[in-house]
């Protein structure tokens, strides 16, 4: 039996590899305009971290975590249980933490880019192994962490990333889910509109009835839609201060020119997230159509055992931005074919093909090697299947000479010319 790649994970080959490159590239960019640097955390975390921070009754804790008991190898350890990353958020605050970030000056501005692991039913655009672009800002209220200015500021680098990468066709949805204080008048009401309704509805939304009502709005169950429809939203719950917070961020994007709509079913899936929450759609994605989500999580460094430090953030879900992606973008990744293959001909040239690729190299110019097995013949149908155009051979008169012959594959043409010559030649960009 071959071994194949387990359910839900995938290989990602080039030239798609290329695409996620220049996505992640214009993702650095676009940060460092707004001066976030970059943060790596580990990709398995103590368990804890996120039965805390993301939220027991959580679908993603309750029932999508990668968890083992990792034993202990010493009498000095103890077994643990520990968690592939289901997310980065929460290890982000967790170093912000370790690490005492609130001593450095001004707000954290961080991002991070890697795989997280989450045991969903595969489809097209969900994966066990998927990717995330994320970024954060956290700091303490004294360095303006808790200002709309910060929510704005996010959305509108999104939308600077969106653009430069040429997605078209997105949706910013924006709601505020409130602060917690408001959050057990909601739940009650919630709950009360629930009572006579939820027998009618799916499993899991019975179970979140009881666990954690405003998880109702998770549920993708389209029978349950039309009730869910009915029910009491969190917009109505907001108090003064959270309405004045939402009302600021949406002035500043209209100032900045970010279009978005109000949604008020918008909860997101992760108990951490309170006032600005949002989600971008896309689209031609079909139903996993969310690019990209995020929001608020005022309380999340108390509820880790950090001091106060209010903070916002996003997780682009990168397999779904390269599928986004519009179908002439994913044709301009520059052409990264080989401009030049070294043909050794003979026995002994492979050391002589060695050096000449190595100087060619050094100059800039992508190249492949053959080798001195070959025949001439085999090297031309190699490098014309590549789709370099270039064949530099190098046999025992051209190296006793230093004249070699360059022969351009596509059109048969022949040149010979001195070693110092074949790096411009080569170097030249192809005419087709
Ligand atoms: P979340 O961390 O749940 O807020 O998700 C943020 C983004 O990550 C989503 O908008 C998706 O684009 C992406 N995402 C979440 N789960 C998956 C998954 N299982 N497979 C692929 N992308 C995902």
């Amino acid at each position: 039996m071959t071994i194949k790649a387990v359910r839900g994970t995938r290989d990602l080959l080039p030239p798609e590899t290329a695409l996620w490159n220049r996505v992640e590239q214009a993702a650095r960019d676009v940060f460092a305009l707004y001066n976030f640097s970059e943060i790596r955390t580990p990709i398995f975390e103590d368990t804890q971290l996120f039965a805390r921070g993301v939220g027991e009754s959580t679908d993603i804790v309750s029932k999508e975590m990668y968890t083992w008991e990792d034993r202990a190898r010493a009498q000095s350890e103890k077994a643990q249980s520990l968690t592939l990353r289901p997310e980065n958020t929460a290890g982000v605050v967790r170093a912000y933490i370790e690490h005492k970030l609130w001593e450095r000056p001004g707000l954290q501005k961080l991002y991070y880019i890697g795989p997280q692991f989450r045991r969903e039913r595969p489809q097209k655009g969900r994966y066990r192994q998927f990717y995330q672009i994320g970024a954060e800002v956290i700091g303490p209220p004294t360095a303006g962490s808790e200002s709309p200015a910060r929510d704005a500021e996010v959305l509108e680098m999104l939308v600077t990333l969106l653009n430069r990468l040429g997605v078209k066709d997105w949706t910013l949805q924006l709601n505020s889910v409130g602060s917690p204080s408001n959050r057990p008048a909601f739940n009650e009401a919630l709950r009360q509109a629930l009572n006579g309704v939820v027998d009618r509805m799916c499993a899991d939304c019975q179970r979140r009835a009881v666990t954690n009502p405003l998880r109702v709005f998770d549920c993708k169950v389209p029978e349950d839609q039309p009730i869910i429809d009915t029910l009491p939203r969190i917009s109505g719950f907001l108090d003064e201060a959270d309405r004045i917070h939402f009302d600021q961020v949406q002035e500043i994007l209209k100032a900045t020119a970010v279009p978005f709509v109000i949604n008020d079913r918008l909860v997101r899936g992760l108990d951490y997230y309170t006032r600005t929450a949002f989600e971008f759609t896309q689209g031609s994605l079909g139903a996993q159509n969310a690019i990209l989500g995020g929001g608020r999580y005022d309380g999340l460094s108390e509820s880790l055992g950090g001091p106060k430090a209010p903070g916002i953030g996003f997780a682009i879900g990168e397999d779904r931005f390269v599928m986004a992606l519009a179908a002439d973008e994913r044709s301009t990744v520059p052409n990264s074919e080989p401009q030049a293959y070294i043909a050794p001909l003979g026995d002994g040239m492979n050391v002589q093909a060695a050096k000449l690729a190595r100087e060619l190299r050094s100059a800039g110019i992508r190249t492949e090697l053959g080798d001195e097995t070959f025949r001439l013949k085999k090297s031309f149908e190699t490098a014309e299947k590549m789709g370099i155009r270039n064949v530099v051979i190098v046999g025992e008169n051209e190296v006793a000479s230093g004249q070699f012959a360059v022969k351009d594959v596509t059109s048969g043409e022949q040149k010979i010319v001195s070693r110092a010559d074949v790096e411009k030649l080569v170097a030249q960009p192809s005419k087709s």
